[in-house]
């Protein structure tokens, strides 16, 4: 019989996810002696015994670790065996690098979810069980190590029962470092909009019940605070828009659980598996012919359904069947409220009750979005469950952080094979967002014990996030054009190196030639690119306001081909309601450019379509005409195979796409009485054409077969899906975004690859 010993350093997500007492189980399953301790690298277990043993357990290691555990790496060294008498867990060191990565939130799991509902368990009914397998991480998180101390949770002290647990190497609870009970931990109340105590028992119950009437409730989450109410009565929603100032943008709903789910929306397996996921987001779907309130997502045929996450939802769901809105906690588009004064002062108007508890939230962190395309994930926002977690990239990367965009700003730090893509952030147009900003980003820096040495920009001269990034002292800096980090980042994705063509469609992207580009062609590699073809020049009238009224986008286009004669059109329905001195300023703007940048974006294109056919002249949200075009189109269906003409210059240095036939041809369309749906779905098969008829121009010129397609306008899933067919029919290699969004959000990601190859290559 050998003996030998190996100490043995496991690398990845491994602290806060049960690593430590699975080890030990697993150690006394073969009878091996030694220590396993968290160390700032990872999980180091030193293991002595029989060798054969000793190659059980390292199966064993890799095959039947903790469900949230990712193990990215396993190296051993062998040493001589001490004689051990026993197996011990070892405690934290807090010296040295610390590269263990912090867990994410996670949903509450099956076994905290049967106890929860057991009368015999002492922890029956408590909104706030949790294991070293599920519940709160991030959102309470305060600093490294992830230890009880430097948690949310350091001011609940650890009744005899749970410490028991918590000191047990052999139980679920073992360093479970939220773990709480009714009589140590924190405890739900119910209160009404003032502060007032309600109910201090049977706060669940009663809030069921208020909730089953025509109530809104506060309720606090995981992440920041919800604003529920019931989902089947037109009222409560109606109310609810009205007081939370939204008017169209269109709620999320939670169901009790996958049956419900598909009740109301047409569910695949693979969209079944991302609503259970552990993650838990926010999952958008088909809805069917059914009794949600039509105010939930007006004009939509996609409805965002999750499931219970919260040990408290579920308690909720024990006493009422409907389903429930569970929006953000928000007045329109501020960010959701998480600190509990806060949420008093600002939701105080909009919800009758508040269903609270006294767990902190550290970190406010929104629901992630996300959706099925092709069988696969396909994400909107990338935020809770799961960030902080990184992307493990095919590549070596320096520290770096990239500060991300205005819009749905996330931002990115890089150290290994890792990518730290931050949780949505929102939008960086006021104070509150852009101080959430600077102290996520100091806090990402902590967490991961990140040092950039470079930062990564968008060049966008009044970008928050690019103000911010040009005062840091002392430290190299790299501008990274916004579309060629939209393609960065999907190259990113793939582990792509070399040369792609990038098809990079979004609403506004500020250009190298001063202009707002958005319908562009590059051919990029992961240090620089090329501009080769993007839409032609219109004025974009107004400014940020053309964004607010796509009205003023098809004024461009009119202006733009038919100069004086623009307001004679014919078929145009605001030419003749629009007051005719409010058109007159227009012009005078136009015919001098004043206040008229001029843009290439295909997403005021397809505002500007909209607004011509008159589907919307006002948007309430950003992207809403391209929604509701897109929804039109569908309707219309694949029996319409004609499209629109434009025109490439084919001999052009830069292949310019020519839209003034489409926009004629469209009012020609409008003056015959042709069916809206037909129009719109002749305008999505005419921008597939025009990506297809250039990427072949461009294969053509560079040889390169590889496309990715990327930007907020490819959250058009009709437009995507016909664009990847069209492209993969004429025997192009399509990349999609997988991990990271196509928007906004996806361009931290795409900065920081660039940054990072631009160092390696010498460029900064
Ligand atoms: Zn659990
Ligand atoms: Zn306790
Ligand atoms: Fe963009």
């Amino acid at each position: 019989m050998s003996l030998s010993r190996q100490v043995i350093l496991v690398k990845g997500i491994v602290q806060g996810v049960g690593f430590r007492p699975f080890v030990y189980q697993l150690a006394g399953r073969y009878g091996l002696k030694g220590q396993v301790i968290n160390t700032p690298e990872g999980v180091v277990i030193d293991v002595e015994g029989k060798t054969e043993s000793i190659d059980k357990f390292s199966i064993g290691l890799k095959e039947e670790a903790p469900p949230l555990a990712r193990i990215e790496g396993i190296s051993s060294q062998p040493m001589e065996p001490t004689g051990c008498p026993d197996f011990k867990i070892g405690y934290s060191e807090r010296a040295g690098t610390v590269e263990a990565l912090v867990s994410t939130d996670v949903s509450i799991c099956p076994d905290c979810l049967r106890e929860l509902f057991d009368p015999t368990d002492r922890r029956y009914r408590y909104p706030f069980i949790n294991c070293t397998n599920c519940g709160p991480r991030f959102t309470i998180i305060k600093d490294v190590p992830y230890d009880r101390e430097y948690t949310t949770m350091n001011v609940f002290r650890l009744c005899p029962e749970c410490q028991a647990e918590y000191d047990d190497p052999a139980d679920r609870r073992f360093h479970a470092q939220p773990n709480a009970c009714p009589v140590c931990g924190p405890k739900v109340v119910l209160r009404d909009s003032a502060g007032g105590l309600v109910a201090p028992e049977n706060a669940v119950i009663r809030a069921a019940a208020l909730l089953k009437e025509k109530n809104i409730l506060a309720v606090k989450g995981l992440g920041g605070y919800h604003l529920a109410c019931n989902a089947l009565d037109d009222e409560a929603v109606g109310g609810l828009r009205g007081r939370k100032h939204r008017e169209d943008k269109p709620f999320a709903v939670m169901v009790r659980n996958l049956e419900q789910a598909a009740e109301y929306c047409h569910l695949s397996s693979e969209e079944a598996r991302l609503l259970a996921s552990p993650a838990r987001p926010i999952v958008l779907l088909k809805k069917k012919e059914c009794l949600l309130a039509d105010q939930i997502a007006p004009g939509n045929a996609f409805i965002g359904l999750m499931l219970p996450y919260t040990p408290l939802h579920y308690l909720l769901f024990e006493h009422i069947d409907i389903p429930l809105v569970m929006t953000s906690g928000n007045l329109s588009d501020e960010p959701i409220a998480y600190e509990d004064p806060d949420a008093y002062m600002r939701l105080g108007e909009i919800a009758d009750y508040f269903l609270v508890h006294n767990r902190e939230i550290n970190h406010r962190c929104d629901d992630s979005v996300t959706r099925v395309y092709r069988d696969e994930e396909y994400l909107v926002r990338r935020s809770r469950g799961y960030s902080p977690a990184p992307l493990s990239l095919p590549r070596e990367m320096g520290q770096v952080l990239a500060v991300g965009g205005e819009q749905k700003n996330t931002f990115c730090l890089t150290k290994g094979r890792h990518a730290f893509i931050s949780h949505h952030i929102g939008d960086l147009e006021n104070l509150e967002t852009l101080q959430a900003f600077e102290r996520e980003v100091g806090m990402y820096k902590k967490l991961f014990h990140i040092e950039p040495e470079l930062v990564a920009y968008d060049y966008h001269p009044e970008y928050l996030s690019t103000k911010y990034a040009l005062c840091l002292p002392g430290i190299e800096k790299t501008g990274v054009q916004h579309h060629h980090a939209h393609i960065a980042g999907c190259m990113a994705e793939h582990g792509l190196t070399g040369h792609v063509l990038g098809v990079a469609f979004d609403g506004t992207g500020f250009g190298q030639d001063g202009s707002i580009w958005g319908g562009e062609f590059l051919y990029a590699s992961l240090t620089d690119f090329q501009r080769i073809g993007h839409l032609n020049y219109v004025p974009m009238p107004g400014g940020a306001q053309a964004i607010r009224e796509p009205w003023r986008m098809a004024a461009g286009y009119l202006y733009r081909q038919y100069g004086k004669a623009w307001r004679s059109q014919k078929g145009v329905k605001f030419l003749s309601e629009k007051n005719g001195m409010v058109l007159g300023t227009l012009e005078e703007m136009m015919a001098q450019w004043i206040n008229c940048p001029p843009t290439s974006s295909m997403g005021r294109l397809f505002d500007a379509v909209a607004a011509l056919v008159g589907i919307r002249e006002q948007v309430n949200y950003e992207g809403q005409a391209a929604v509701e075009m897109e929804q039109l189109a569908l309707r219309a269906g694949e029996e319409v195979n004609i499209t629109y003409s434009y025109v490439i210059d084919e001999a052009a240095d830069v292949l310019i796409i020519d839209s003034d036939p489409v926009i004629s041809e469209i009012l020609s369309d409008l003056a015959k009485g042709d069916a809206k749906a037909v129009i719109a779905y002749k305008f999505h098969r005419t921008v597939q054409d025009m990506v297809i008829e250039l990427c072949l121009q461009a294969r053509a010129r560079y040889g390169e077969n590889r496309v990715c397609l990327s930007g907020g306008v490819f959250q058009n899933m009709l437009l995507l899906d016909l664009v990847h067919r069209g492209l993969i029919r004429n025997n192009f290699e399509v990349f999609v975004h997988r991990l990271a969004p196509a928007n906004d959000g996806g361009i931290s990601l795409g900065q920081a690859v660039v940054a990072n190859e631009r160092r390696k290559t010498g460029c900064v």
